[in-house]
């Protein structure tokens, strides 16, 4: 990692280093730690499925009701359960490193400030890999870095 991220990859809230850090989807700032995101995570709704078993598959039946989302704690590799709601009993959630939190409080706003954000993963010139574009060498160390 170059010296300008060494010395600059901790929270932009609390100041936190040494462990897992996001960004906002297509920003490089501000970073934010996973407690600093679980404080401030968005209320999110979900749609709501009935489960019809098949020979060969389980089908989500939408019931055009909404509920909302549980609150998330971050997993030792980043990782969130998907805003796609709870699988069928026995099927395991898809999870994801993409995290929707609201910062209203960091940019001094009074209504929500909603945002998606990624793993904050440094590149050899400074900069931050692209979501979609990670090398698993890159992935691997963020994802061993600690998350609390
Ligand atoms: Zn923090």
């Amino acid at each position: 990692m170059k010296e300008y991220l060494k010395h600059n990859y901790h929270c932009s809230i609390c100041g936190k280093a040494g462990v897992k850090l996001w960004r906002p989807y297509l920003h490089t700032e501000p970073l934010i730690c996973a407690n600093c995101a679980e404080e401030r995570q968005a209320l999110r709704k979900y749609n709501v499925c009935n489960w019809e078993h098949s020979k060969c598959a389980i089908v989500g039946i939408l019931t055009g009701k909404e509920a909302f989302l549980d609150k998330w704690i971050i997993n030792d590799k980043g990782q969130i359960p998907s805003p796609f709601g709870p699988e069928p009993e026995g099927v395991p959630n898809l999870m994801t490193y993409k995290l929707l939190v609201d910062l209203r409080d960091y940019y001094k706003e009074k209504s929500p400030i909603v945002i998606t954000l990624i793993p904050a993963i440094p590149d050899d010139n400074g900069e931050f890999f692209g979501y979609t574009s990670l090398p698993q060498q890159a992935s691997l160390w963020w994802e061993n870095l600690p998350t609390h």
